[in-house]
């Protein structure tokens, strides 16, 4: 037997083993789901299943990418990589290149994201004179995409009076125009937008019997993680690609669909054994990631919930340490007690900050968390919000790059043909987007004409437009001979806008340069990672649908030795050891929006579930009195949820004042924690009693610093340290000491190490040596 079917369990393997015919797995959290998905793919090619016959489904292109380094290292790397592996929206963006045609696409179509479809949204609703106020666009878009994912198109809206009478009464008579309008604007720019990337496929798939055929033929085996967040439209595709061969593997956790906000349809999971013959069902009930603790602590959660499929999981793991609960008086002490927390633990543990999460129910609650982050120093990574991508000088950059490759993309082309200035203002750009609607053509195109057609623009504006658009032409020239990066630096340094921040001169404009050379490095990695991939180029497209279909894991760069930060349903499917739950109220979580039916409150349940089990070893939860909630400080209650818990598993920290976080003392400290390390100690007969205070080398044990020959005076040593001196550090190496600061125990020094940069270290914890 292949060694690595030893690294599941009974049934795992037998998941695993099953070959042919449609499955689900539904588990609980942590309980080898993804790992069986993994292994069944390495065991299928080892089976002489042809790589490119197994279609993996993800939920981000990170766990896609995790995946395939797990199975090369069992089947070898050359075969992964012919595995069609991805998010839903990436691996269907790749299958709609190659038949775009049929649909009337470019291949090389642009794929608009939210932030470029809601200024399409804005510009229309605004072309058509309506009142932005009763139509705001970011609805409007909101309310398009959900008809997207239902796979309502334009027509099927047009023969749905429920549809556009539930639009009329919400004082929106004109959605059906501004939906068709968009279609129409879209196709025109050759551009599709997320949404479009499934209901293409789907349309795909039903208009081209040939085409689903083929791709049926192709994807033999086809596999799905996180089942249970699938919407119509994905759960469509997904049907229809495996009615041949039926050799589908779907894998789930009803307890986790966390997504029904977004379209995601819980009934996909419960319905599957009635979709497919002879459905063989599999529960995997024992949890490998967490302390007993914790599945205890989320079993008795989820329990609460009426709407579920009843599972088992157990653990034999250790009982572990029971689930903190801390009340704290606002946002800002929230931040400092996590950051202080995380800094102890670190310390004393010996910890890498990548052990740590803090997790939260809306991207607003970062910014505390930030802040008190960084007052300690502490380096974090926030995942979510506003991506690498969707700064304004990363946009504009690729704005150019996009147009290049396809001149039709009207979002981009709006974006930069003033910028930097070059005298074209928005009245011409008014006239121009007139233009095209009237000929149905591209502004592109228009400007390329504009000598041919009876324009209201002067001759000087003229000559600017064809300047631009010689430009963008001569770039399309080069862009052949070049990969992605050479193009990216010249288009960077060609077209000004690199002077143009450059010459800004602000600490704003400054970053801005600095995004822009991280792009050019990102860029070249890519060129070199495609280097590996088959049949890839490193050319402009394939970057450009990289980063359009990136999810919020997939630009991590540098040091990844950093806390993270991102909101609960982000964090689905990953695991830390520790993991901070923060703003647990009412109205905030569960949140305010979700209280009115309860099927909208067992979803926030199951978020609640989701963040629990995130965590391996410990979960610390945390409130606060009073928070800033809409520009105003209200009052908050402790999250309903925290009284949910099973009360073995949780212990408050909630004195009289410990709603006021202070660092605590040394002492303080180490007092806590040792009286209940010395309590599992037996003393050796002879020995005194433990005191509260323990002594040095009890300290030391806690600490688990490894005692130097001179200890004690290098202590004192270091509280008498001063200005210049060189120091040595356990993990930053050499560094000179560039300022102290605070007295006592707060006592501080900002040190610059040779190799690990600049450092603010607690002496009471660094451990340094003098040189
Ligand atoms: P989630 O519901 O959160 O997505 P999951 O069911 O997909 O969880 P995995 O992420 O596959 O669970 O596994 C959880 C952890 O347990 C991982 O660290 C995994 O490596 C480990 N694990 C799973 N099965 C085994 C096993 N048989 N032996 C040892 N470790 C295992
Ligand atoms: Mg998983």
């Amino acid at each position: 037997m292949q060694a690595y079917l030893d690294e599941l369990n009974d049934a795992q393997r037998e998941a695993v083993l099953q070959k042919d015919g449609p499955m689900i797995v539904i588990a609980g959290a942590g309980s080898g789901k993804t790992r069986v998905l993994t292994y069944r793919i390495a065991h299928l090619m080892n089976q002489e299943i042809d790589p490119f016959n197994i279609l993996a489904l993800t939920f981000t292109n990170k766990a896609a990418r995790e995946m395939k380094s797990r199975i090369a290292k069992i089947v070898g790397p050359s075969e992964a990589k012919n595995l069609w592996m991805g998010t839903f929206h990436s691996v269907f963006a790749r299958l709609l290149r190659f038949e775009a045609d049929k649909l009337g696409f470019p291949s090389n179509f642009t794929i608009y994201d939210t932030q470029d479809s809601q200024r399409l949204v804005n510009s229309i609703i605004k072309e058509m004179n309506l009142d932005k106020d009763v139509y705001k666009y970011k609805q409007v878009y909101s309310r398009i995409s959900s008809y997207k994912n239902s796979l309502i198109t334009v027509k099927a809206y047009r023969q749905n009076p429920e549809l556009q009478e539930a639009d009329a009464m919400a004082k929106r008579p004109r959605l059906g125009d501004i939906y068709e309008e968009y279609v129409n604007r879209c196709f025109k720019a050759g551009a599709m937008d997320f949404d479009d990337l499934l209901l293409k496929t789907n349309e795909l798939l039903t208009r081209f019997p040939d085409v689903l055929s083929k791709y049926q033929h192709r994807f033999q085996y086809i596999l799905v993680d996180e089942y249970q967040d699938t919407n119509h439209s994905q759960y469509l595709i997904v049907r229809a690609l495996s009615d041949r061969y039926q050799n589908i593997c779907v894998v789930g956790d009803d307890a986790q669909s966390i997504y029904a906000f977004r379209g995601a349809n819980i009934n996909n999971i419960l319905n599957f054994q009635r979709d497919y013959d002879e459905v063989k069902t599999y529960k995997l009930e024992q949890n490998y990631r967490s302390t007993k603790t914790l599945v205890q602590a989320a079993n008795s959660v989820i329990e609460k919930n009426k709407k579920r499929l009843e599972k088992v999981v157990w653990t034999s793991n250790h009982q572990g340490d029971k689930i903190k609960i801390n009340r704290l008086l606002n946002d800002a002490e929230e931040g400092r007690y996590v950051a202080s927390t995380i800094f102890e633990l670190q310390m004393q543990n010996q910890l890498d900050y990548d052990q740590f999460a803090i997790l939260y129910r809306t991207n607003a609650q970062s910014r505390a968390m930030e802040d008190a982050l960084r007052k300690k120093d502490m380096p974090y990574r926030i995942y979510g919000g506003l991506s690498f991508y969707q700064r304004k000088e990363i946009k504009d950059t690729l704005a150019y790059l996009r147009l290049i490759v396809n001149p039709k993309d009207e979002e981009s082309l709006k974006r930069i043909i003033n910028y930097p200035t070059r005298g074209i203002g928005q009245t011409t750009l008014d006239k121009l987007v007139l233009a095209a609607n009237h000929y149905k053509r591209s502004i592109f195109e228009i400007i390329e004409n504009i000598q041919k057609i009876d324009l209201p623009i002067n001759k000087g504006i003229q000559t600017k437009l064809i300047n631009f658009v010689n430009m963008i032409k001569s770039f399309q020239i080069t862009a052949d001979k070049l990969n992605a990066f050479e193009l990216t630096d010249l288009v960077i340094k060609k077209t000004g806008l690199l002077q143009e921040f450059k010459k800004d001169g602000t600490p704003e404009g400054i970053t801005r340069v600095e995004n822009l050379e991280e792009l050019l490095n990102g860029v070249k990695d890519f060129v070199e990672g495609q280097n590996e991939v088959e049949e890839a180029t490193g050319s402009i497209s394939e970057f450009l649908e990289d980063v359009a279909l990136a999810t919020d894991f997939d630009n991590e760069k540098g040091d990844s030795n950093r806390v993270s930060l991102m909101t609960v349903h982000l964090a689905k499917g990953l695991e830390f050891p520790y993991v901070f739950i923060v703003g647990m109220e009412e109205d905030l979580f569960p949140s305010a929006m979700s209280m009115n039916t309860r099927s909208e409150l067992e979803e926030e349940r199951r978020l609640f579930y989701v963040a629990l089990t995130r965590a391996e070893k410990q979960a610390y939860i945390t409130y606060t009195l009073s928070r800033y909630r809409w520009g105003k400080l209200i009052d908050a209650e402790p999250s309903r949820f925290i009284d949910e818990i099973d009360e073995n598993a949780i212990e408050y920290n909630i004195s009289e004042d410990s709603y006021r976080y202070k660092p605590q003392i040394d002492a303080d400290i180490f007092g806590e924690v040792d009286k209940s390390k010395l309590r599992q100690t037996k003393p050796k007969k002879g020995t005194p009693p433990p005191s509260h205070k323990p002594t040095e080398k009890q300290l030391r044990k806690l600490r688990k610093v490894k005692p130097t020959s001179n200890q004690n005076s290098a202590k004192e040593d270091l509280m008498t340290l001063k200005k210049g001196q060189m120091v040595k550090h356990g993990r930053f190496g050499r560094g000179k000491v560039l300022s102290i600061s605070g007295v006592g125990q707060d006592k501080k020094a900002e040190i610059q190490f040779e190799k690990a940069g600049l450092k603010n270290l607690l002496l009471r914890f660094a451990k340094l040596e003098l040189l």
